[in-house]
């Protein structure tokens, strides 16, 4: 069977015991601080297991992209290495919201394995919770007796809360948990070592593939379990590993989820897979990080500094470095691969394949920047060398550290290289660096959480800001949040016109007012689906009746640019194409700011263009047709395009300004007409990234004073220029005129140094054969004054020139030597220079016939000529 029917198999199952099939979340997760990427297929219905929101099914399968690179689950240094556990994996699932539990669970599961997949029973293992004293928890009893009913006792295995107790995070949803795991090893094996002893131990052949969790409770921040509302079903198996299972492989990546991949690496690198060890590991890795990669930047997570997208870089960096030491690739490789998975995947993540150029390119980018930086690296590393032999030949933690953290270089790529040239490394040393950086970051960014505290349990918040700006409300909850130098409290309302910060547009601001008091709202924020409102206080009496009202003036400018994004984007995609696809987009009260992949400066016209054409649509007042609640295939059909790595429900809410025109899927608040936009201007267009390119605009008032501003300058423009039309044919003119004017100035300047040379050499003084020249003389500037010392030069013979003169306001003095002076008479310019700067506070230098110098100290330049003349007589008696 191959993976597309395993997976599909898997699907039609439940299906066939009633649950709805979804198709999995975006890997990048948007809406909660305390998750970046989703890490098992409950994440994405966190919500429903903690009750902030109904299920809107009972029953639910699916197949969910999952991504273990950070946080609580995080396997990374795994991958490559094992063959067994990946960055980024599939995880098929069923669910059930408070429906059924332990026994349809259990029976499903053992049915679907060994009746449908027919995997052999006597490979299989189950295990159950032993229980926890220290959580005052009993064993799984419910658990061991199904199983009991449909298996031999002695594969049932008690397991500890280490493996039995499934835990999404440090706080959330949690509960017990059952898992299967299956023996891939020969007969011969098995018949030597029982298999019970290896589950649970890191055996390659004998892993789990599946988890079902029992949730009851969620684990608040103290560290204590509290029952959970419901109790629900979350069961999650491994998709690459069951491939392994049913397709009698001994490694996830012999199955055809990873042959495609690993073959094609294989022959770029010009090696065979699984004959030695070294390019293996580097070939696996490869083949994994580059899903990682792939699928998390086409669901719109660009590679970056921080948060999540360094995420991205670092893995993408360690693919590469695999690539580079162990199989010799120098130039980007990775983005080639995308192609292969792209194809491989179009049929269940089609993204990938729909947005094949821009990945790549992304990609490209990434790889060539560190490619380069390995580079660089590599050459610092040379260049300490010196100092690691002087060292007993070890490199030092400081420079270890250095190289991890501004060139990439992690710690085993250093040690290989250094064992490549005879050095070892200070690895405790590295360490201590590591831990410091660490401390610094985590002082930086901590934050302590309390529980919630619930004054109104099982109310979910109504949003009403679409409709109105102002709501009576009660509280629902409330926690604070303590950081560094603030503390905030989040306040949950059962009813609130306060929009939160999603989709790029900022949270709303405002007021909550009761009869005794006003708290004011500072922003707006989501986590999943709640509505937190951030204050600085909370109110004295959290029971009291508040009217709820926001900053209506700011969000009505948000309303405009808001409006002002989606004409931008239908524009865009009218002048430039339809490959014009979101990146990014911020709307603020000021500003908004749209990015979109693109591969070429937007040019002056197109730019000119895109806004005529937004500015017509604010001119034809079209007004907003907007529905809340409309089936997402209706949207769909309606020409609505949706955002890639965008979390949609079923029922979406769609915005149209003329349908013909732009239709969006969009939570956001919008002007009713618009007219009401007023007016749009382009204020600059950018790079961001490799492919993608950033807008910048602004609306309504803040419009209409930028170009109030220009219009002011051009009018100040015109008043200095006292001419009412045609101000750039006056500027031209203003400048051939100067242009000509310097023209002229030059020609009388060079007439007037001319008549100086000349009545300089008649001024000449006989000196023992000399012909001293020493003179304060009026130029204009220091070319000049080099000109006038060179022209003499060519006119006296046995020259001593000494020339001073202020230029600007400062002295300066030149000194200029015959060259026969210079060779016979052992005459130095320099010298002479350096002796006579004295006169003017300063000094300079330069060669044996001609050299200068400036000062501080102009009125000493007319004591310059007469030293002169002093040192020569020196020179000469000497
Ligand atoms: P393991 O102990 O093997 O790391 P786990 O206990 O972390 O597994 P769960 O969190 O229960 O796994 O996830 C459910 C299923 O997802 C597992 O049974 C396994 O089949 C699969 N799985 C977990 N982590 C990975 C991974 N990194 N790569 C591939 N599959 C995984
Ligand atoms: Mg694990």
């Amino acid at each position: 069977m191959n993976s597309a029917e395993i997976r599909q198999q898997f699907l039609d199952f439940f299906a066939s015991k009633q649950h709805q099939v979804v198709p999995s979340a975006p890997i990048v997760v948007k809406d909660d601080p305390t998750l970046m990427f989703i890490n098992s297929g409950m994440a994405p219905f966190k919500d429903y297991f903690l009750g902030n929101k109904p299920a809107p099914y009972k029953r639910i399968a699916d197949t969910q992209k999952c991504l273990r690179v950070s946080g609580k689950h995080n396997d990374l240094e795994e991958v490559g290495y094992d063959t067994y556990h990946h960055t980024m994996f599939e995880m098929l699932g069923n669910w059930s919201f408070g429906d059924y539990f332990k026994k349809d669970a259990l029976e499903w599961s053992w049915e679907l394995l060994t009746q449908v997949y027919k995997l052999p029973k006597d490979r299989l293992y189950v295990s159950v919770f032993q229980g926890d004293k220290s959580e005052n928890l009993p064993m799984d009893q419910d658990a061991y007796d199904i199983w009991k009913s449909m298996i031999a006792e002695d594969r049932i295995l008690m397991g500890s809360k280490k493996d039995n107790f499934w835990e999404m995070g440090d706080t959330g949803p949690c509960g017990p948990c059952s898992e299967i795991h299956v023996d891939l090893r020969t007969d011969e094996e098995r018949a030597q070592v029982d298999g019970k002893t290896l589950v649970n131990n890191d055996h390659p052949q004998v892993v789990e593939i599946w988890n079902n969790v029992f949730m009851e409770f969620n684990r608040l921040a103290d560290g204590s379990l509290v029952k959970l509302p419901a109790q629900h079903v979350d069961t999650g198996m491994g998709f690459e590993r069951l491939c392994m299972a049913i397709q009698g492989k001994r490694s996830n990546y012999d199955t055809d989820v990873f042959q495609p991949l690993i073959q094609y690496v294989a022959k770029e690198a010009g090696v065979t897979y699984g004959e030695n060890e070294k390019t293996d590991i580097a070939i696996r890795v490869i083949s994994d990080h580059i899903r990682a990669i792939a699928f998390t930047i086409a669901d719109g997570q660009l590679p970056s500094n921080n948060k999540a997208g360094y995420v991205i870089r670092r893995i993408l960096r360690r693919a590469v470095r695999y690539g580079f030491t162990f199989l010799d690739f120098k130039k980007p490789f990775l983005y080639k691969l995308t192609e292969v998975l792209a194809e491989q995947t179009a049929h269940v993540f089609p993204e990938l394949k729909q947005q094949l150029g821009f990945v790549q390119r992304v990609i490209e980018e990434e790889e060539n920047a560190f490619l380069r930086t390995l580079e660089n690296g590599l050459k610092r590393l040379d260049a300490l060398e010196d100092k690691f032999k002087q060292n007993g030949n070890v490199i030092d933690g400081k420079n270890a550290f250095e190289l991890y953290d501004t060139f990439g270089f992690p710690l085993d790529l250093t040690a290989l290289i250094a064992r490549e040239k005879g050095f070892t490394v200070d690895e405790a040393g590295f360490a201590t660096e590591m831990e410091q950086q660490k401390n610094r970051s985590r002082n930086a960014s901590a934050t302590e959480q309390s529980d919630w505290v619930i004054l109104k349990p099982d109310v979910t918040t109504e949003f009403v800001g679409y409709d109105c700006n102002v709501v009576d409300s009660h509280i629902v909850r409330y926690r604070q949040v303590k950081g560094k130098n603030k503390s905030e409290y989040q306040i949950v309302l059962d009813r609130t016109p306060f929009y939160a910060e999603s989709g790029g547009q900022v949270g709303d601001t405002g007021y909550l007012i009761s009869d005794s008091e006003q708290v004011e709202v500072l922003d707006t924020k989501k986590e999943n689906d709640l509505i937190l409102h951030i204050t600085a206080k909370l109110p004295q009496n959290v029971e009291a009746g508040f009217s709820s009202e926001i900053d209506i003036e700011r969000r009505n400018y948000i309303r405009k640019n808001h409006s002002a994004t989606h004409l931008l984007h239908a524009a865009l995609r009218k002048v430039l194409g339809e490959h014009v696809q979101q990146k990014g987009s911020l709307v603020n009260e000021k500003v908004l700011r749209f990015d979109f992949s693109h591969f070429a400066k937007v040019e002056e016209a197109q730019l000119r263009e895109i806004e005529h054409i937004v500015n017509e649509r604010v001119r034809q007042s079209i007004p907003l047709e907007e529905q809340r609640n409309m089936p997402i295939a209706e949207a769909k059909d309606m020409g609505a395009t949706a955002l890639f790595g965008e979390k949609y429900g079923e029922y979406v809410r769609v915005i149209a300004f003329d349908r013909e025109h732009s239709v969006e899927l969009c939570g956001g608040t919008h002007v009713y007409n618009t007219g009401e936009i007023g007016y749009f201007k382009i204020v600059s267009e950018s790079s961001v990234a490799a492919g993608v390119r950033r807008i910048e605009a602004i609306t309504a008032k803040a419009a209409e004073e930028f170009v109030q501003a220009q219009l002011d300058e051009l009018h100040a423009v015109r008043e200095v220029l006292n001419t009412q039309s045609n101000v750039s044919g006056a500027v031209e003119k203003l400048q051939e005129d100067n242009k000509a004017l310097q023209k002229q100035l030059e020609q009388f300047e060079l007439k007037q140094l001319s008549s100086l040379k000349d009545a300089l050499a008649k001024n000449a003084q006989q000196l023992d054969g000399i012909n001293l020249v020493a003179e304060k003389v009026d130029v204009s500037s220091s070319d000049y004054l080099k000109k006038l010392a060179f022209d003499m030069r060519q006119v006296v013979d046995n020259l001593v020139l000494v020339l001073a003169a202020e230029i600007d306001g400062k002295p300066q003095i030149a000194v200029m030597l015959s060259d026969n002076l210079v060779q016979d008479k052992n005459m130095n310019a320099s010298q002479m220079v350096r002796e006579l700067a004295k006169e003017i506070k300063g000094g300079g230098g330069g060669q044996p016939f001609y050299a200068t110098a400036g000062g501080k100290d102009a009125a000493g330049l007319n004591a310059v000529p007469g030293k002169a003349v002093e040192l020569v007589k020196q020179m000469i008696k000497a």
